[in-house]
Formats: C-alpha cells, structure tokens, sequence
C-alpha cells in the first residue's frame, strides 16, 4: 500500500510572538502561522475582545491572546517570560504593533502626539526585540525577528505623516543594528515594508469609515493593476523571513508593494 508522504509545514513546532495580532497585517500572519504548523502563537494586543476573539476562532491549542502594551517595557518584558514559561521556547518574535497620526506637518508638528506614535512604533518595536532576543539568547537555539517597518521608512514626506516617516525610517535603522549584534547567537533579524493597505489604521489615517472607500482610494498605488496589496500579501513575506526558508537573510528589509517604489519618476 502506498504511504502518503506528510505535508511539511514551514513552522511546524515553532513559538511565536506576534504584536498587533488582533488586526490587520497581524491576525492574518497568525492565521497564516498557525495553519503552518506552529505550535503556538501568542497574539499580543491591547484590543483584548478583539484579540481574544481571533485567538479563539484559531483554536486554543494553537493560538492564544495576551494582553500588552508595547510602549510599557514591563509588560513586553512579562508577555516574552510568560511566554518561554508555558510554552518552553521562544522562536519567533513578529514586532507589528503600530499607529499613525494624522496631520503631524514639521512646521506644527505636535510633539507630544510623536512621543506617543514613538513609544509604540520605536521604543515598543525597541523592547520587543530586545526581550525576544534575550530569550532566545538563553535558549540557545537562535531565532527569526520579523519587524513591520513601512514603504514610508525609506522617503521623506509633506503629506501629514511626518512624525509616522520617521519613525519607519527608524525600525528600519533597528533590524540593521539588530542583525549585527545578535547573529553571533543565531538570531536573524529582518522588516517586511508594505506600501497602503486598507486596515483600520491606514482607514483612521484617511479618516474613511469603510474599507471599500479605503482600497479605492489606493487602487493604481502599485505596477500590478487592477488589483490592491491584501494582508495575506503581507503575511506571506513575513513567513518567509520567519521560517528557516530564509535561513541565511538578516539585517534585510523585504519590500511588499506591488512595484510602488520602482516607479518613482514614471508618470503612467
Ligand atoms: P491595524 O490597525 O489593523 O493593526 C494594528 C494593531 O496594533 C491593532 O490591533 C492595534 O490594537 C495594535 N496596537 C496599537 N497600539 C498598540 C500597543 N501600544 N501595544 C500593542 N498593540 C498595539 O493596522 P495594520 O495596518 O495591520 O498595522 C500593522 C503594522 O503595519 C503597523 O506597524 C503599521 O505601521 C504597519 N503598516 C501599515 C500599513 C497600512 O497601510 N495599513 C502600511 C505599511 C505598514
């Protein structure tokens, strides 16, 4: 009798953390992780119902929700030891947790408004990394850290998201300095940089209520026409860094945006 041969998945056994998993960018990597094979996943979020719905619709034995706050070092610093402590390990840290603001032009730039898009697209990205990276440093098995930088990490801008600029051009700066220090210990460290997608953040940026609204506004922002950047284009990069597949790629930043930034320049 033929014996069929096992379906390998690319995360089978694997931990991971991701952050900004109630939503968006996040929960469809979750979905994705899971459905590969991963042993756990922790999404971490403020969105607690939200968050705790996802999770459950995954199945408990695969996915569960953990409340944090990324600008809170403390909290990272607990949901990474909780982690390691009911599951073993920690393999893969996902640093997606971010916010936008709107109308941050520099002649009027709200500080204050920056200081708190910094504390959670910077500082928060910041601790993740750090914390993930020392449990994975006691392990002593390496590990994969995929950060969500941004096609706005590599321009400039006058088009309100001044301070939201920076601070992508900033995690871009991080998974470089990351992946320096620690593949020594066989941690990798890698961004994945989308161009607009239509989540409820980029939805609050254009102050649009529905989604529809949201992906017509940025139809034609890509070479690939007819078609929008969906989370699942997102999600699929991001298992790629996160998996062994990518075995010898850190310090990379892995653009997802349909040709959007090869076009500068050309007027069709
Ligand atoms: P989203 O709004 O669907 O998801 C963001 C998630 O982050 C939400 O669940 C939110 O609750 C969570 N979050 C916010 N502050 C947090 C905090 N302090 N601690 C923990 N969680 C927090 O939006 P998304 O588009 O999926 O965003 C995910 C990432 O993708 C962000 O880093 C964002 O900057 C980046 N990004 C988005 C776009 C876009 O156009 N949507 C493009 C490029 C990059």
């Amino acid at each position: 009798m033929e014996v069929a041969t096992p379906i390998s998945k690319k995360l089978e056994g694997k931990v991971a953390i991701i952050t900004g998993g109630a939503s968006g960018i996040g929960e469809a990597t979750a979905r994705l992780f899971a459905n590969e094979g991963a042993r756990m996943v922790v999404i971490a979020d403020i969105q607690d119902m939200l968050g705790q719905s996802v999770a459950s619709s995954i199945g408990t034995h695969h996915c569960t929700y953990i409340h944090c706050d990324v600008s809170d070092e403390n909290q990272v610093k607990s949901m990474v030891e909780s982690t390691v402590k009911s599951y073993g390990h920690l393999d893969i840290m996902f640093s997606n947790a971010g916010t936008i603001n709107r109308n941050q032009p520099l002649l009027d730039l709200d500080l204050s408004l920056m200081d708190r898009l910094f504390a959670i697209n910077v500082r928060g990205m910041v601790a993740c990394v750090k914390h993930a990276a020392r449990a994975m440093v006691e392990g002593g098995k390496g590990g994969s850290i995929v950060c969500t930088a941004s096609v706005a990490g590599k321009r400039g801008s006058d088009d309100g998201m001044q301070d939201y600029v920076i601070s992508k051009n900033a995690v871009v700066g991080l998974v470089r300095t990351g992946s320096c220090e620690l593949g020594k210990y066989g941690i990798r460290v890698n961004c994945v940089s989308p161009s607009a997608l239509a989540t409820p953040l980029l939805m609050e940026f254009f102050g649009m209520k529905d989604k529809e609204s949201a992906e017509e506004a940025i139809l034609g922002n890509s070479s690939l026409k007819g078609t929008v950047l969906k989370v699942n284009h997102v999600a699929d990069a991001v298992l790629f860094l996160a998996s062994n597949q990518s075995a010898f790629v850190t310090g990379h930043d892995l653009v997802v945006d349909g040709g959007l930034l090869c076009r500068v320049g050309s007027n069709k």
